[in-house]
């Protein structure tokens, strides 16, 4: 089991610990804070209510995590190592003299820094590259590397195996790219609350109903050749190009940080978000970003185009007597007021385990691309027990007829224990796309559902198969 070290395990220390734990890697921590544990031990629980539910299959069972007062322990055996101490120079060159006096040769060592270049971290000779990631770590895919390019190669493939987005920056420059965008957005966000232009509330209203959900999915560019209509980027920049000489940004310009300007923008805050905790509002942020991540699995845009990658690699488990066509944890927004999984999404979830099933007969993308797929004609859902955010959802299907046109399926939902919680009887009809009618599946197609159809008819009948609403046992 590969192992990782955390030095610092703060907000951003902590979020390592989650990202790399949570996908099977052992974590050793090296934080003199005695809070430290109890402080990391909250960011996983909120990592393990939202980090599985971003997929539809299992992530690897999670590593080991220790603690350590001695630095050359956590530190032993490690092949990733990720400084998060605080934002000070003089702190992160003493910490990195002992990283590289005690860490083992060829590991990658990795600072979180959002300001510091690797130049300036590497003045006294130390080997670290700017590794830096996003507030929740275990949540958002980016990290912005910079430094030496082959030892940032090898470390690109490794976030991406734990499900993140290495960007390389081409030149180190102070606070990177990210921050440099967000320090000139926080800059004259401080004027124009200092002027009374708007409060801290109308001011994150205008980011959040507006360009907030445009930048999430498309970013800055992408969004503004949208802007320039059909003529596109060239027009969008002669139409607003001339406005940058305007008077509409005081960028370079700070406000000085008074007493007052501090108490103007904290007492704003506090009216604003003061009715919630810090943890509370972090769970509202991670449930959130969990919807909208999924979202944009959909479409492959943005993030979700880091998570289905992540999703590729994860290990398909093996075909059980039956195969097991969903393996995956019960996201947070599947949940309803009740507190357990909606009605609706047994059916998303039996949609799931057709579509795997359909694949494992070779009706795959390239099949449908081709003119052929099924479609399903009915659906029987027998609700047994409840399934709650985060439970592991396992589904297994059995064929119970797959002849001609027809496809007739049985989908049994286990949860956590094991236990069957639901089953939905499926349907299917196979379709020409083209002619959008019923119609004969291809010859290897049918082979194949044939040698499940007869693998799977020495099997008992379900119990519950063929039943429909009103009918006793
Ligand atoms: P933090 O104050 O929450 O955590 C710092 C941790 O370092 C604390 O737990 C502290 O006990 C520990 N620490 C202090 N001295 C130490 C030492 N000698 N050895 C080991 N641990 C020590 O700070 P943070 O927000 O997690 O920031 C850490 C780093 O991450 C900074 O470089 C910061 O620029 C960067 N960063 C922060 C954010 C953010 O949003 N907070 C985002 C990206 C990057």
């Amino acid at each position: 089991m590969k192992k990782a070290t955390i030095v610092g395990g703060g907000v951003i220390g902590g979020g390592w610990v989650a990202r790399f734990l949570l996908n099977g890697w052992k974590v050793s921590v090296f934080d003199p804070d005695p809070q430290a544990e109890r402080k990391i031990s909250e960011v996983l629980a909120n990592a393990r209510r939202s980090l599985p539910s971003l997929y539809d299959k299992a992530l690897p069972a999670e590593g080991e995590l220790t603690f350590h007062s001695d630095m050359g322990e956590a530190l032993a055996g490690a092949s990733w190592v990720q400084e998060s101490v605080p934002e000070r120079l003089d702190l992160k060159h003493k910490i990195h003299a002992q990283i590289n006096e005690l860490a083992p040769a060829e590991a990658v060592i990795g600072s979180s820094t959002s300001g510091f270049k690797p130049s300036e971290l590497n003045e006294k000779g130390a080997r670290v590259i700017v590794a830096h990631p996003f507030n929740p770590v275990y949540l958002l895919p980016l990290v912005e590397l910079v430094g030496d390019a082959d030892t940032c190669e090898n470390a690109s493939d490794v976030l991406r195996s734990v499900g993140m987005y290495p960007l390389t920056v081409r030149k180190e420059i102070d606070a990177h790219i990210a921050d440099r965008l967000l320090e000139a957005v926080w800059r004259e966000g401080l004027w124009l609350i200092k002027d009374g232009i708007c409060t801290t509330e109308e001011l994150d209203e205008a980011i959040r109903m507006g360009f907030g959900l445009r930048w999430a999915q498309m970013g800055l560019f992408e969004t503004y050749r949208i802007a320039g209509g059909e003529a596109g980027m060239k027009h969008f920049m002669a139409q607003f190009g001339p406005a940058l000489a305007w008077e509409w940004t005081k960028l370079m310009d700070v406000p000085e940080f008074t007493d007052e300007l501090v108490d103007l923008i904290a007492g704003q805050s506090d009216a604003q978000s003061g009715h919630m905790s810090i943890r509370e509002l972090e769970r509202l942020r991670d449930d959130n970003l969990v919807g909208m991540m999924r979202a944009l699995k959909k479409s492959g845009s943005g993030a979700g185009g880091t998570i289905n990658a992540h999703e590729a690699m994860l290990p398909t488990p093996e075909a059980a007597e039956l195969p097991v066509t969903v393996n995956r944890p019960v996201p947070q927004s599947w949940t309803d007021y009740n507190g357990h999984m909606n009605e609706a999404h047994y059916i998303e979830a039996s949609a799931q385990a057709t579509d795997r099933f359909m694949e494992m007969i070779g009706c795959d993308a390239d099949y449908i691309a081709a003119g052929g797929s099924y479609f399903t004609v009915e659906n029987h859902v027998r609700f047994l027990d409840e399934l709650h955010e985060g439970d592991l959802l396992t589904i297994t299907t059995q064929v119970l007829k797959g002849e001609g046109k027809k496809m007739h399926l049985f989908h049994r939902l286990h949860g956590a224990e094991g236990q069957l919680a639901a089953t939905v009887e499926t349907l299917l009809l196979h379709m020409d796309l083209n002619a959008r009618g019923t119609s004969l599946p291809s010859e290897a197609v049918a082979d194949k559902l044939a040698s499940y159809a007869a693998a799977h008819a020495g099997l008992d009948k379900p119990e519950g198969a063929g039943r429909h609403v009103g009918q006793r046992g």
